[in-house]
């Protein structure tokens, strides 16, 4: 499999059809230019001459795979290898070590750091492309892997997981910025009624259309839109006012409702609705994120109580 073709299996893609972006770390110019024109056709080539800029550079950019220098001033390889593995936000970019022959370096000792590779100066260009090359390969199978650990099997939207591990990072971030958050929490009116009339692949087939209407719906990058459970759906809305929340569920009702997807067994109406809970909050430190998601879910049950096909908000 070559990178596009995996690039493209990325159902949410959190990796856009792009470059390849390759770290270069050298404090001596004349070794990163050396890397650089042997890479610069085939990728988006980054250079760091000490260990804080090659950090830096890491969290802004994200590059796909490191060449480290081993021996530098200030900062050595081992030293930065150290910081990027152990931060979450580095921990999965490969660091290949770059080392010299005249340097009396220990390899293994680099490996067990984690690094994935070692490459020794002077490089033959045509062996250390190939390496890099499958080490990409490798990198973005990895990536792949860990986005479908966020997927749902059946509708291809984000899982329970995905959802409890975004919602956990909108709210510190929220609490940190003092911006609201919003959370709406959608349950499909009288499915139980749908699976017995039209049968379990029929359901099925419900909950696929109505996962992708909701998920294409325009909304904001930084939200989120999840699986929540059975046939109970999420949206985060980080940095979201209850009026922005609460013109989101009436988006999410109309959606619903122009799919007309018909439901004769329905209380409400010959086609499948919704219920919907809304709640907002601005988080601090005295407050519970489950206690938050709860009481969205009392929103949520109110919304069944008064009859179904239809949001209600209630203030945090
Ligand atoms: P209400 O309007 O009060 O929400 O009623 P309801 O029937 O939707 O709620 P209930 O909780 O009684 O039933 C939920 C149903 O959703 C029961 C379950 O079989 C169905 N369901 C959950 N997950 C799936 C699924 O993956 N596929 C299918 N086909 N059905 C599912
Ligand atoms: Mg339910
Ligand atoms: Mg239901």
């Amino acid at each position: 499999m070559n990178h596009n073709q995996i690039l493209k299996l990325f159902p949410e893609s959190d990796m856009p059809e792009r470059r390849l972006r390759i770290l270069i770390v050298d404090d001596q110019t004349i070794n990163i230019r050396v890397m650089h024109d042997i890479l610069k056709e085939d990728y988006e080539v980054l250079m760091a001459t000490d260990g804080q800029t090659a950090i830096d550079l890491c969290h802004s950019q994200l590059p796909d795979l490191i060449l480290l220098d081993v021996v530098m001033p200030d900062m050595s390889g081992h030293d930065i290898c150290k910081k990027l593995v152990s931060d979450p936000v580095t921990e999965h970019i490969p660091i290949i070590f770059v080392t010299s022959h005249s340097q009396d370096i220990d390899e293994s000792f680099g490996l067990e750091l984690g690094a994935v590779d070692f490459i020794s100066k002077p490089i033959n260009p045509i062996t250390v492309k190939a390496r890099i090359k499958n080490h990409l390969a490798l990198k973005l199978q990895n990536d792949y892997l860990r986005s479908m650990a966020h997927i749902d099997g059946l509708t291809s939207v984000f899982n329970r997981r995905r959802f409890d591990e975004e919602i956990n990072l909108s709210w510190r971030h929220c609490q940190r910025e003092h911006q609201p958050l919003s959370l709406i929490l959608i349950d499909l009116d009288y499915f139980k009624l749908f699976n017995d009339r039209y049968g379990h692949i029929a359901g099925d087939a419900c909950l696929k259309s109505i996962a992708q209407a909701l998920k294409n719906m325009p909304h904001r990058p930084r939200d989120l839109f999840a699986r929540y459970g059975g046939e109970e759906f999420a949206y985060i809305l980080p940095n979201t006012h209850a009026d922005g929340a609460q013109h989101c569920a009436k988006r999410i009702l109309n959606t619903i409702r122009e799919l007309n997807i018909p439901h004769s067994e329905s209380d409400v109406t010959h086609f499948m609705t919704v219920s919907v809970g809304v709640s907002t909050v601005i988080p601090d430190k005295t407050l519970s994120l489950l206690d938050f998601i709860e009481h969205t879910d009392q929103a949520l049950y109110q919304a069944k109580l008064n009859g179904r096909n239809q949001f209600v908000f209630k203030d945090y």
